[in-house]
């Protein structure tokens, strides 16, 4: 078990916090406890306490949890919240959106949107922080975050920050790959003014929630679609839909969605994932691989 070093001055950090339970920081409801959560103030707490802990201990960055699987035993880790105090943004330039990590994508589309600005409408429907977008190349309809981004502001293990150039970085299906990882913020470009982007956004939405369970415990896409398949569409042809297991069920409006009706453990949902992988490898030869990030220990760390 990670522990803090007694000669950091451990007490002149506030904010962070001991054993939080993490099934309320993931949009799946479910999970262990957190060794140690940090929920800075602003960007300069967050800095100055990587400076002091950044190289000893692991550092687990959370925004809105909306595509992660806390396993059940916990992390060992330091997790860092960015929502909620982290999501400031500002116009750098009339095409040119600045946003901290903490962020919501919700936020972020609205307020291209007041500007015209249709392009980031696919976001509005994305439950999570910028931050996560970044890091997932969050994207939708046809789009993709990382599309816009023109520079992110990163973090090192040391506190520094810095500004890189999205050139820096190679942006793939669901994931990014670049010299740092922990964005504090971006900037994003955009181009494209029409003169109903809020309307776009309602509609988006509206599309949506045909489409996809809403308002349930759900982490979106559990798997990534493979080449040339619709992973939902193959879990719906193995007649997966409505398939239960314990509290956790393949959802019948779409099969790529598992949902916790409100009991489920992580290892119910892991089992569940598991499971469908098997069928699906076995029906049709495809592997699925997840989307969701399943983080955690396998084994209770205390
Ligand atoms: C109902 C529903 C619908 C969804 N629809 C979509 C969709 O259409 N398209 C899509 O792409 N996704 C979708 N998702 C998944 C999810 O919302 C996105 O992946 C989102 O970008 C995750 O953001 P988050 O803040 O919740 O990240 P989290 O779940 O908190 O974290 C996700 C990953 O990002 C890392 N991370 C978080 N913040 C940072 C940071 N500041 N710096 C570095 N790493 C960080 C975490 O460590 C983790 O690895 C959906 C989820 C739900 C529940």
């Amino acid at each position: 078990m990670i522990a803090i070093n007694k000669k950091h001055d451990f007490c002149s950090i506030s904010g962070l916090q001991r054993n939080i339970d993490l099934s309320k920081h993931s949009s799946w409801r479910c999970g262990g406890k957190a060794n140690y959560f940090f929920q800075p103030e602003n960007k300069n707490k967050l800095c100055e306490f990587i400076k002091v802990y950044g190289r000893d201990y692991p550092i687990l960055w959370l925004g809105l949890g909306s595509n992660i699987l806390f396993r059940d035993a916990g992390v060992d880790s330091v997790v860092v919240r960015t929502a909620g105090n982290l999501s400031s943004f500002s116009w750098e330039r009339s095409d040119l959106l600045y946003a901290q990590c903490g962020t919501s994508c919700a936020k972020i589309a609205r307020e291209a949107a007041r500007s015209n600005f249709g392009e980031l409408a696919f976001l509005a429907g994305i439950p999570g922080t910028l931050g996560g977008a970044l890091k997932m190349n969050a994207g939708a309809i046809g789009s993709e975050i990382w599309s816009f981004v023109h520079k992110v502001e990163v973090v090192n293990v040391d506190g520094e920050i810095r500004h890189l150039s999205a050139s820096e970085y190679r942006p793939y299906y669901r994931g990014i790959a670049g010299p740092e990882l922990q964005f504090l913020g971006a900037w994003l470009r955009l181009s494209q003014k029409i003169p109903d982007a809020l309307e776009k956004i309602r509609s988006v939405l509206a599309a949506r929630s045909v489409s996809q369970p809403t308002g349930e415990f759900t982490c979106g896409s559990v798997f990534k679609n493979p080449i040339g398949h619709y992973a939902g569409e193959l879990i719906e042809r193995c007649d997966l839909k409505g398939f239960r297991l314990g509290d956790v069920a393949v959802s019948e409006k779409h099969a790529n969605f598992f949902i916790n009706h409100g009991e489920a453990s992580s290892r119910d949902i892991e089992s569940l994932i598991e499971l469908v992988k098997a069928k699906v490898r076995s029906r049709f030869g495809v592997k699925l691989e997840e989307e969701v990030q399943i983080l955690g220990e396998e084994k209770e760390y205390e």
